[in-house]
């Protein structure tokens, strides 16, 4: 488990029951990154979190799909279409920032620790067209 302090690693995996080496995030206290409002942000697969937020498995899964969607999009393009969608969502009903597809893949499947194991490529996909957050 990991908790306060400074840690560099990547996280435990239930289904490895090792720390696991598919979409690790690098861990980096820092209380410049993320913004207001946001607990933790995935740059480039490294993760920037405030200090004393505690890490859970959950926020740990949730940033390692935004890994694997990173690595499949080639980084670039992942932020690019990042940005685009929700460029595009903001004048929609709902939540633009919960509502991009990226965003809604992660916070769907982050209670599953074993997800990244059997996700599809490209699984954000099917989470365009999902009915939207309102909040
Ligand atoms: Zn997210």
């Amino acid at each position: 488990m990991i908790g306060d302090g400074d840690v560099v690693g990547v996280p435990w995996c239930d289904n490895c029951k090792y720390y696991c080496t598919f979409a690790p995030v690098k861990i980096v206290r820092t209380s410049i990154l993320p913004f207001r409002g946001f607990s933790a942000v995935n740059l480039l697969g490294v993760l920037f979190v405030h200090h004393g937020v505690y890490i859970s498995n959950e926020l740990m899964n949730h940033e390692r799909i935004h890994t694997a969607q990173q690595r499949e999009m080639l980084f670039v393009f992942f932020y690019l279409a990042y940005f685009m969608e929700w460029l595009v969502r903001l004048p929609m009903r709902g939540n633009a920032y919960r509502n991009i597809s990226f965003e809604r893949e992660a916070y769907a499947n982050q209670r599953n620790l074993d997800y990244l194991h059997s996700r599809p490529h490209y699984a954000w996909r099917r989470y365009m067209r999902r009915a939207s957050y309102k909040r």
